[in-house]
């Protein structure tokens, strides 16, 4: 139930931003991932629309932000921007990679009004 606990996260963020500042109703949440984050959009979505119901985000519209994966590799040093299906370094093809960011999962900001 990984994306339960980023869903609740994400909607008690939310939440709280909108009653600090006299909003009524949120109509975004916009949300940045890494490509490694392991978030399957539609789940989070699902869950985002149960979780939120009867709140003041019911309804909102998730915009997710997809971040590439940046690596290092161990074998010849290069580091870059990596898609999660080419796990390889460009440069040598040495699998020995290290991820130095790719599992972020944070909200960015939202729209409320
Ligand atoms: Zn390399």
């Amino acid at each position: 139930m990984h994306e339960m606990a980023l869903v609740e996260g994400v909607l008690g963020i939310a939440l709280k931003a909108a009653s600090e500042n006299g909003m009524q109703k949120i109509n975004a949440i916009r949300i940045r991932m890494g490509a490694y984050c392991g978030v399957v959009p539609a789940i989070l979505r699902e869950y985002f629309s149960i979780a939120a119901d009867g709140t003041p985000a019911q309804g909102a519209e998730l915009r997710l932000e997809c971040l590439p994966a940046v690596m290092r590799c161990r074998a010849c040093g290069w580091n870059g921007e990596l898609a999660p299906e080419q796990y390889r370094c460009p440069l040598c093809e040495s699998p020995d990679l290290q991820m130095e960011s790719g599992r972020e999962f944070f909200v960015e900001s939202i729209e409320a009004e």
